[in-house]
């Protein structure tokens, strides 16, 4: 095992460093936030890189010796401006919720209201959720979907905004499978005087390569993570569209307006954290440097493809989708028509080597641990490089176990044929 060579010192992490390996080898990977890096990428975050302190940007440290780390970073940030297509962009958040909460600290106060995606319709915690800190310092307000629709209504959005008058609109989400209508979204918040956030920490490959609507002209700001359909390490973003002055009249010491990337960047450090992860931004820009490939485009394409033949036959075999379909690479099955919950089927599933997580779907009479649905999404299998046929294919062995959710026997048969198929797609065969 070449790749453990590191660990020889450690052999109970080795040894769990090699099951887990096993696991993401052998299993049907259904999570719509997850995705497997390229090798380039995962070893690039295991690299020196990590010894280095560089508080502060590029040019500007707080430390010694930064010279060939301010070089990634700036790499990291110039393809990342490339990709999106956008003027500003910083590459130091360390995950998608630091993301968030570094700019809702920059351009917000304590107490300021704040109108997101409803967290029981497939929301993020990090938008206003009473447990999370967004929801214990901002005052957190929602819109959500319509019940028969499983859509937003735009106007309902419009009248709630007219009625809390938030200073920020956050759109975006962790579990919506259609598209955003930015503009929309542009005039509500213009009417209302707000800033407006987009948190694409879910399509952002899809965006990136041009798949999906682009917010980039119509937001304020842009937050994401890395790690999903962007297919980096795990991290988080912050872009804008175009730099600006700051909306509030600050000033520096000398009278100038303060732009607002400067703000931006002041809210991740030193406002949020302290040290940024230079062997993970380095590992970005490499993932960055893959996404501008075309070939990523054509994942993006295939991903989107394999998830609406998934959902597809889904419908035909009876599942209630929450919209009925999907734009992107998730989808949302509402499970209470087949009589088992959300928790039950991914227990289910996860004896068969399928690994999806339970989820909360709109006006869900279940609880949190328990839910009616599951979420599912297509990145990650897409990486493996499975097709329509073979997506159609594990709707069928879903079907088959979500039927019988107790039947061990299904479930040992099933996990034959995942294992066979997922042999014939290696994940990391140089290791
Ligand atoms: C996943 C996700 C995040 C948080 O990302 P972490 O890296 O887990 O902190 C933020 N916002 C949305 C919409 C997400 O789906």
């Amino acid at each position: 095992m070449p790749f453990f060579d590191f660990i020889q010192t450690d052999p109970q992490v080795s040894a769990l460093l090699s099951q887990e390996l096993d696991r993401q080898r052998r299993g049907v990977e259904l999570i719509a936030s997850e995705n497997f890096t390229s090798y380039a990428v995962m070893r690039t975050m295991g690299t020196w890189l990590t010894n280095k302190y560089a508080e502060g940007y590029p040019g500007k440290r707080y430390y010694g010796g930064c010279e060939i780390v301010d070089q990634a970073e700036q790499l990291a940030i110039d393809r990342l401006k490339d990709l999106f297509g956008v003027e500003y962009a910083n590459v130091q958040p360390h995950s998608g919720a630091q993301a968030n909460a570094a700019v809702f600290l920059a351009v917000l106060q304590p107490g300021d209201t704040i109108l997101g995606f409803d967290l029981s319709h497939g929301g993020h915690l990090s938008h206003g959720s009473p447990v999370n800190y967004s929801g214990k310092v901002y005052n957190a307000t929602f819109y959500g979907v319509e019940q028969e629709t499983g859509r937003i209504d735009m106007d309902k959005v419009a009248a709630t905004a007219r009625e809390v008058k938030p200073k920020l609109i956050v759109c975006g989400a962790s579990a919506y499978a259609r598209d955003w209508d930015y503009p929309r979204f542009r005039a509500i918040a213009d009417e209302v005087g707000a800033l407006l956030l987009a948190d694409i920490a879910h399509p952002a490959g899809l965006i990136a390569g041009r798949h999906l609507a682009d917010p980039a002209p119509w937001v304020d700001i842009i937050t994401s993570t890395t790690h999903k359909t962007l297919r980096g390490p795990r991290g988080g973003i912050i872009m804008m569209g175009k730099d600006k002055d700051n909306p509030w009249g600050r000033t520096t010491k000398k009278g100038e307006p303060i732009k607002m990337s400067a703000i931006l960047n002041s809210g991740v450090f030193p406002g949020m954290q302290g040290g940024p992860l230079e062997h993970v931004i380095a590992a970005k820009a490499v993932a960055f440097g893959e996404a501008l490939q075309p070939s990523f485009k054509t994942y993006g394409a295939q991903v989107m493809a394999n998830a609406n033949a998934m959902a597809e036959a889904l419908v035909e075999r009876g599942y209630q989708l929450v919209s009925g379909g999907t734009d992107n690479h998730l989808m949302l099955i509402d499970l209470s028509n087949k009589g088992v919950t959300g928790k039950t089927a991914e227990a289910t599933l996860g004896q068969a080597d399928i690994t999806v997580n339970k989820n909360m779907v709109p006006f869900d009479t279940q609880s949190p641990m328990t839910t009616s649905g599951i979420r599912i999404g297509t990145a990650a299998v897409t990486t493996r490089g499975l097709k329509e046929k073979e997506c159609v294919q594990i709707v069928d062995w879903i079907d088959a176990l979500i039927r019988k959710p107790d039947d061990e026997q299904v479930q040992a048969t099933i996990r034959k044929e995942v294992n066979a198929l997922m042999e014939q797609y290696p994940l990391y065969p140089m290791v």
